[in-house]
């Protein structure tokens, strides 16, 4: 994988490949950012930069020590040092994830009866999930291996694995390197880890993908230069939806502004992208506001019938309005302008958080996301539709008729 494979994340490989560049960088990375924004494919991009021969310069008599201070030469041309080249062997292999001198560790269940199960054990499934979902997380990975209920680890065994590995010489690169994802799952056992990461040996690199600051063990945490790695950008995530034609680009603007900057989640909402959460939005509220209880009725038993994770998509539109309306609010409602929205989706967003700002105060804004959050917490945990909806149109109702009662004395 190279780094123009990547969705956005610009700056921070810019980050990465200076800090290389300028020998700022540490032996141990911990890469840190949610779910979706590709943190992982950051790390096998990066991995793939460092052992590329073109970067190297391995296609060159070297004439020192200093790995990236060489320039080397491409058809006569200085080559392009803000990505690997692609074509190497090492990139070929690296892009294949079967690069020997990259070892991945990543959460695994026991499968073995006699001896503890480690990485290598899954590589081959692993190497098919990464492939096909370079945007999964920990719990697709965790089904795509039929884990079922059972919990995943990073085992004792597995840290002394990674130790035995990068203790051994490299075998066609110059580094060694360590991809582990999801450090989270690490427990005590991780403090293995400690003196290979303090005292690692020459030309060693290990990277931490994680996404959970909290669930990292601090020890490992304490040692580790931390690079953060943002949500991605709407806009980037739509045109990359486009790119690869999954769909038309005002449905890509509507889903990666639903998204939240995460690329999984956007995939996820794509296989949904034919309802009409605007039209069953605008239904709820009208039955709210205008057409009273027997529309109510109507509209929870409709919703009812969607199924969990389409009310769940729904609630999570409509909180994408809601958090529309605050920074509406807080520009002052005067910045509203339906018609300066750059597609018809963003336009329709704009203009029903617009409504809902001419309903409400800054107060029951923020009453209304806490109950939506609510919901939503409750519909993933199976809670009865029928009554979940009946009870927050109820709870909607009551939140926004108060700012009546305070308009009208
Ligand atoms: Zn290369």
């Amino acid at each position: 994988m190279q780094f123009k494979d990547i969705i956005g994340q610009t700056e921070t490989r810019q980050h990465l490949t200076d800090m290389l560049q300028q020998n700022r960088l540490s032996h141990a990375l911990l890469f840190l950012g949610k779910e979706g924004n590709g943190s992982l494919n950051l790390a096998r991009a990066f991995a793939q930069y460092v052992v590329c021969e073109k970067v190297n310069g391995m296609n060159k008599p070297t004439t020192g020590t200093s790995l990236f201070g060489e320039e080397p030469i491409s058809n006569g041309q200085p080559f392009d040092k803000s990505d690997s080249c692609g074509q190497c062997s090492a990139c070929m292999k690296a892009a294949k994830l079967v690069h020997p001198d990259i070892h991945f560790s990543f959460p695994i269940i026991s499968i073995k009866k006699d001896r503890p199960t480690v990485s290598n054990d899954m590589i081959t499934e692993w190497r098919k999930f990464i492939l096909e979902n370079p945007y999964g997380n920990s719990y697709d990975w965790l089904q795509a291996i039929e884990a079922e209920n059972k919990q995943g680890n990073i085992t004792s065994k597995e840290c002394e694995e990674i130790i035995k590995k990068l203790m051994l010489k490299s075998f066609e690169s110059k580094h060694k390197i360590l991809i582990m994802w999801m450090p989270e799952y690490l427990g005590n056992e991780g403090n293995k880890l400690l003196k290979l990461i303090e005292e690692p040996p020459a030309d060693t690199l290990m990277i931490f993908v994680a996404e959970n600051e909290q669930q990292i063990l601090p020890t490992i945490l304490s040692r580790t230069q931390l690079v953060k790695v943002p949500m991605l950008f709407a806009s980037a995530i739509a045109q990359q939806l486009v790119e690869d034609k999954l769909t038309d680009a005002d449905n890509a603007q509507q889903i990666a502004l639903m998204s939240e900057g995460n690329y999984r989640e956007a995939l996820r909402l794509l296989q949904h992208a034919d309802d009409n959460w605007e039209l069953l939005l605008r239904d709820w509220m009208n039955s709210i506001v205008r057409t009273g209880p027997a529309a109510q009725v109507k509209w929870v038993e409709d919703v009812a019938k969607i199924g969990r994770e389409k009310q769940k998509q729904f609630l999570q539109y409509f909180n994408h309005v809601l958090s529309h309306a605050v920074r509406l609010k807080a520009m002052g409602d005067a910045a509203f302008d339906p018609s300066l929205a750059e597609n018809e989706t963003q336009s329709a967003i704009s203009g029903f958080a617009g409504k809902i700002n001419r309903l409400c105060h800054f107060d029951q804004l923020e009453a209304l996301v806490r109950e939506i959050d609510q919901a939503t917490y409750h519909v993933e945990r199976n809670a009865n539709a029928k009554i979940l909806f009946h009870a927050l149109t109820i709870r909607i109702y009551y939140i926004i008729s108060n700012k009546s009662v305070i308009l009208v004395p």
